[in-house]
Parts: structure tokens; C-alpha cells; sequence
């Protein structure tokens, strides 16, 4: 196999909106979608003689993700501004953390390869801070499309809103593993509850600071790194993934025609434009100094003791990793199917686990969330919250097929039942289909007919071919649809066996 030409080297910020009510240092309501400019007040329109106030379960919020990926948690930590001016900046700076973050170091551990080669990775993180988010400027697309006098409105709601930054170290080696990590992430943030996650509001978005690395014709000789590119704003895991690759692919074109690497050129921001999956230049990057951070004055550092950190993480759930683990070691479950479980959230693993306390075994527990669980999920667009069928509902069907009292294919009837009336119980969901446990003499007694009705399949069963039972399953169901498939092949055999 040959070298590959370059490798692509990417480090990611992930701003994750927390999930308090009111706005880092004032009083404003955080909710989405409110009419333009109706969530403000003086303190986050930088008014003068206006005073921000810290809002602590931000704090609280940063804490319990920091120490969910293993990050150092400050003691004392402070304000700063970084300085610079946009038209959603009414403020002129932002209030942000620079030299001494709320959570620093720590890691994140993603899955890489596809299922069967599948190993884990740790993703290190450089820290995590708390910030203030600017406001949002609206632009009129239409205008510039029609080459019309463009059109640009400012919406201060978001102003001020509380964001943690999480940045990592540039461990992540393709578009996939991006995607991986950033999965990985939004899924601990869900667990943890700090954010709704929400990428179309907004509430998760990620920049991506991208460069390729060539290897050195000099076998002695490091290999040669590209400028660093940082793409701007992505919202989307499928746009992070792509620019990713655009951008990797662009670096090492542009490397063959002009030679210039790291330190020969200026670090760029770019931005992504998703309709015609390119990026564009937006400006050569600021460096620290040109953001002239400075404490912020009107707010006092924060301090934090130990025995708060402590309680913090002894608050925490249960998180994602440790849950898969946990399934496939106390449930014996393939780690596929744990993967599949955990990874769509809390309330569907915990469904899980419900169906599993309440007697269902395992495994039956695990290939029906798979199947028909989610499925039915996935064609109503509904939450497991919203879910008809209560896992008391669902253990209990999966009981009564456990114990044989009916088969899958009844217990499918009966589960369809049950999610198209939410009103009705198991056992008047049987009921009413009809399903009755038949007895053994009638099914001694059905399996004789049948046998005798069907002597070619008696003679191949007695030449050695036992699984030509099978053909005679379909027949059992016609003359009784609550025959259990199993015991009939059993019977069949038995009786072919003594005579
Ligand atoms: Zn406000």
C-alpha cells in the first residue's frame, strides 16, 4: 500500500449553550425564539453604569462537564475581556476567561474503526471556559443573491447567553474521527444535562482548526506542516465532516503549488458555505495580543472549594462509557447492542434497564428496543417519553413470550396492539386477538394429522433431514395461529422418533 500523501491533523472548539434560564450576568431570559431584541436589559446591551452579576448554576453547569471529562477544576478563576468590535458586540468586548479557565486538561475517549476492529482513542482536551455569547446578526440572503442593497438586522437576545467552550488538543486524524468525537460529546452533554444540544437553535457549534501534515522526503527529517486554517461556525456534524475534508484536500493543493508551511503564512479563519461545500477566506487570524484581554473589573474572581467539587461529582450520573460497560458485563448484551442502546440517550437506556428489573431477560430486552422500540420511535417522531407502550407493558409481553404462553410473531400482534391503544393492558391485548395457550393433547393431536397428511416429509425427517420439519410450521399455524412454531417441531420429532 503506498504512503498516504498527507495526514490531517484537526483540533476542535465546541461552544455548548447551558441550560440555565437567565442569561451569565443578568437577569434576561435564555429562551429560543423569542420576538428580536425583547430579551435585553442594560447589563448584557452594555449600557453604562450597568453591572453584571455572576448567575452560579452556570458555574454548577461547567463543573459537572469539566469533571465528566476528567478535567482539573480551578480553585480560583476570573473574568476577562476580550476585546474587539462587531455589530452584534454592543458591549465593544466579550466577557470571557483567558489565562485561568473554570476547567482545564482532561479528556474525552471516542470509538474508531467500524465494528469488528473497532479500538478507542483518547481525545485530550487543552481546557473548557465559560463565556458570554454575542448577539446575532440577520442577513437578507435574498438581497445578496439579486445583487440588491444588502440588508443586515441585529437580534440582541442571545447576547450574554452562557456558553462553555471546550477545546481539544489536535488529536483528531480525519473528518470520521471529528464525527466520532463530537458524538461522543453531544451524548455526554445529554446524559449530564447541561445543554439541550440543540444544533439548529444553535446551542452546539463547532470550529475547526485544520492543518495536513506531508511526510518529509528526508527519512531524518520532520514531517512538513501546512498553515493552520480555522473554520468558523459549523452547525452541523455533516458540515464539520466535510469542510474537514475540503479543507485538508485544499491545504495540501495549495502546499504543492506555493511550499509555504507553518510560520510562512499567517493563520486564517475561513468560513464554510455548505450549499457549495467550499470555504472562504474571512480574515487572517488575530492572534491573543489583538484581543488586549484584560481582568474584567466589575466582576470578582470566583473561588472555589474543594468540598463543592466534591459534591459536584458525586452529583454525577452515570455516564455514557461506564453504562455500555456496565450493560455487557451485569447483562451479558453484545457491546453492539449496548452501543446502540446508550447512544440514544438516557431515556431509552433507562427504558432498557426498566424492562430488564421488571423480569424480561436480557437479551429479548435488548433485541426488542433494537427492533421494535425504536422503530416505532423513529415512525411516530415521538420520544420514548411520549411512547405508548410503558416498559411494564412491554416486560410484561415479554414475559408471556418467555414463557411460552405465545410466540414472537403473536407477541408482535400484541405489542402493535398496545402502541395503537394506549388504553389497553397485556393481558386484554391477548385476549382480544384471541390468543390462548393451547394445550399439549390438542397440539399432540394436530401434529399427528399433520404428520399423517404429510408422509414424504415423515420419510425425509427419518432419512436424517430433520429441519424438513419446518415446511410443516406454516400448515400448524393455519389450522391453529396460536401454535407456538417451537413446540410443533418438537412434537412433530417426537412422534416421528417413537414410532
Ligand atoms: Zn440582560
Amino acid at each position: 500500500m503506498n504512503a498516504p500523501e498527507y495526514t490531517t491533523i484537526v483540533g476542535l472548539e465546541v461552544h455548548v449553550q447551558l441550560k440555565t434560564a437567565s442569561k451569565l450576568f443578568c437577569r434576561c431570559s435564555t429562551q429560543f425564539g423569542a420576538p428580536p431584541n425583547t430579551q435585553v436589559c442594560p447589563v448584557c446591551l452594555g449600557l453604562p453604569g450597568s453591572l453584571p452579576v455572576l448567575n452560579a448554576q452556570a458555574v454548577q453547569l461547567a463543573m459537572r462537564t469539566g469533571l465528566a471529562l476528567q478535567c482539573r477544576i480551578a480553585n480560583f478563576t476570573k473574568w476577562d475581556r476580550k476585546n474587539y468590535f462587531y455589530p452584534d458586540l454592543p458591549k465593544g468586548y466579550q466577557i470571557s476567561q483567558f489565562d485561568l479557565p473554570i476547567c482545564a486538561e482532561g479528556f474525552l475517549e471516542i470509538e474508531i474503526g467500524s465494528e469488528a476492529t473497532a479500538t478507542r482513542k483518547k481525545i485530550r482536551l487543552v481546557r473548557a471556559h465559560l463565556e458570554e455569547d454575542a448577539g446575532k446578526s440577520l442577513h437578507d440572503e435574498s438581497a445578496t443573491r439579486d445583487r440588491k442593497k444588502s440588508d443586515t438586522r441585529i437580534d440582541l437576545n442571545r447576547t450574554g447567553t452562557p456558553l462553555l467552550e471546550i477545546v481539544s488538543e489536535p488529536d483528531i486524524r480525519s473528518a470520521e474521527e471529528a464525527k466520532s468525537y463530537l458524538t461522543e460529546l453531544k451524548l455526554l452533554l445529554e446524559y449530564l444535562d447541561v445543554s439541550d444540544c440543540n444544533m439548529q437553535e444553535g446551542s452546539l457549534r463547532v470550529d475547526a482548526n485544520v492543518n495536513v501534515h506531508i511526510p518529509n522526503k528526508d527519512p531524518n527529517g520532520k514531517p512538513i506542516a501546512t498553515p493552520i486554517v480555522e473554520v468558523k461556525n459549523l452547525n452541523s456534524f455533516r458540515a464539520v465532516e466535510r469542510a474537514i475534508q475540503y479543507e485538508s484536500a485544499r491545504q495540501y493543493q495549495l502546499w504543492q503549488q506555493n511550499g509555504l508551511s507553518i510560520g510562512q503564512a499567517p493563520k486564517q479563519t475561513r468560513g464554510w458555505d455548505d450549499q457549495d461545500g467550499i470555504t472562504t477566506l474571512q480574515r487572517e487570524k488575530e492572534e491573543s495580543a489583538d484581543y488586549r484581554y484584560f481582568p474584567d473589573p466589575d466582576l470578582v474572581p470566583v473561588l472555589i472549594e474543594e468540598s463543592e467539587i466534591d459534591h459536584v461529582l458525586q452529583s454525577l450520573c452515570e455516564l455514557p462509557q461506564t453504562k455500555r460497560q456496565r450493560f455487557v458485563s451485569e447483562y451479558q448484551i453484545k457491546p453492539y447492542d449496548a452501543e446502540v442502546i446508550v447512544s440514544q440517550g438516557l431515556a431509552i437506556a433507562t427504558y432498557f434497564e426498566s424492562l430488564i428489573k421488571l423480569g424480561s431477560t436480557p437479551k429479548r430486552a435488548a433485541a426488542w428496543m433494537q427492533q421494535d422500540v425504536l422503530r416505532t420511535l423513529r415512525d411516530q417522531d415521538i420520544a420514548i417519553d411520549q411512547f405508548a407502550v410503558t416498559p411494564c407493558k412491554l416486560a410484561g409481553l415479554l414475559v408471556a413470550i418467555e414463557s411460552g404462553k405465545l410466540d414472537t410473531t403473536r407477541g408482535r400482534e400484541v405489542f402493535n396492539q398496545l402502541v395503537q391503544n394506549p388504553q389497553i393492558e397485556v393481558e386484554a391485548a391477548i385476549d382480544s386477538l384471541g390468543i390462548v395457550q393451547v394445550d399439549n393433547q390438542a397440539m399432540e393431536q394436530l401434529c399427528a394429522e399433520l404428520l399423517a397428511a404429510n408422509p414424504d416429509v415423515v420419510e425425509k425427517v427419518k432419512s436424517g433431514n430433520a429441519k424438513a420439519i419446518g415446511s410443516l410450521v406454516g400448515q400448524a399455524k393455519k389450522k391453529n395461529p396460536n401454535a407456538d412454531p417451537r413446540v410443533v417441531q418438537e412434537l412433530c420429532l417426537t412422534i416421528i422418533n417413537a414410532s
